[in-house]
Formats: C-alpha cells, structure tokens, sequence
C-alpha cells in the first residue's frame, strides 16, 4: 500500500503547516498529481478517507485531486507530446532525445483552513 505511506507523508506536511499557522482544522486540500506520477488518485482518496477519519485537524478535511497530463519534449525537434500515448519515442521524428517535461508532480498546492 504505496498510497497510504503517502497519505501519511501528506499528513505530517499539513501537521506542520497548521501548527506554524495556528490552524486547528483543514476544510480542504489540493493536491497536484502527475499522470505518469506512482500515485493511483483512486487509492489515494480511499486511503485519505480512512486515515483523515481518524485526525482531528483533518475530519471534515475534502482531498481534492488535480490531476496534471504528462508531456514529453522531444530534443532533436523541439516537438512536445503526451507520454502516455507515445513513451520515449517522439512521434514527430523518431528520436529518443526526450524527457519528461511534466507528469510527475505531487505537491500539496492549496490548503483550506476554517
Ligand atoms: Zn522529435
């Protein structure tokens, strides 16, 4: 259970956000997920749901996911395309020159606090 170590990550982060911020409960959180991101949103949520139950800063606190689309650039051509459809291979030139521009985001983005 990949998710719910990460669950707990989040946890501690907003733990320590609140505490510095004087806030004793979260309505809402934001996070950004990548689509090539390890995190699968549907766990996520499941996991959130249990462990946030269980919290007092977090009870009432909704997990709002955004996800982010992978895009590749390609560095022979300069072309940008979504990873998930083609990889590693630029669809525009056939090269392999090509990093991952965006997709594996995870950032808490946004903090609601009553
Ligand atoms: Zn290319």
């Amino acid at each position: 259970m990949h998710e719910l170590g990460v669950v707990f990550h989040i946890i501690r982060s907003l733990e320590k956000v609140a505490k510095e911020n004087n806030v004793s409960k979260i309505n809402s959180v934001t996070l950004q997920l990548g689509e090539v991101s390890t995190v699968i949103p549907s766990y996520l949520s499941s996991c959130w749901k249990w462990a946030a139950a269980k919290n007092e800063l977090l009870k009432r606190a909704e997990l709002i996911i955004e996800k982010i689309d992978a895009v590749t650039r390609c560095d022979s051509c300069g072309a940008e395309y979504s990873t998930v459809e083609h990889g590693k291979l630029c669809p525009e030139c056939g090269s392999q020159e090509t990093w991952l521009l965006q997709g594996m985001e995870f950032l808490i983005k946004e903090i609601e606090a009553e």
